[in-house]
């Protein structure tokens, strides 16, 4: 195999060859060349998304943006009431489902309390409403 051997002292790199970068270049060298250069770790070692990474400039960043142009809907009480009775479940089913506590659910529709954005989106998804609107819509 002749990548056994070292491409600086050209002897086979019994020891294991390393990855070295001198003057910007990569070498296979042998334990003892290793030492003149700095090692030197593959893309495809440090990272594995290195193919998608190429075209990561295209992609813009998942994020869920809710504080920016989103806001909770004051009627956020009435609309998770009105969602619930509609799929006519009770609080403690409702909250069976969603696993949270119904006390919670009755003081959501009182108003008494906000959801955070996570349970709000947990809300949505159960009921099927719109918890959170666009600012922009209103203008
Ligand atoms: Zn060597």
């Amino acid at each position: 195999m002749s990548s056994s051997f070292c491409e600086l002292c050209g002897r086979p790199a019994t020891d294991g060859k390393r990855s070295v970068l001198i003057d910007s270049t990569v070498f296979n060298v042998c334990m003892a060349c290793s030492k003149r250069g700095k090692p030197y770790v593959s893309p495809s070692v440090g990272k594995r998304k290195t193919a998608s990474t190429t075209f990561s400039s295209r992609v813009k960043p998942q994020r869920i943006q809710l504080t920016d142009d989103t806001v909770l809907n004051p009627e956020f009480a009435s609309l998770i009431r009105e969602a619930r009775i509609k799929l006519g479940l009770s609080h403690e089913q409702l909250g069976a489902r969603m696993n949270e506590r119904a006390i919670l659910l009755r003081k959501l529709e009182t108003g008494a309390l906000k959801p955070d954005e996570v349970f709000a989106k947990k809300l949505e998804r159960f009921l099927g409403v719109t918890l959170y609107k666009s600012i922009k819509e209103d203008e």
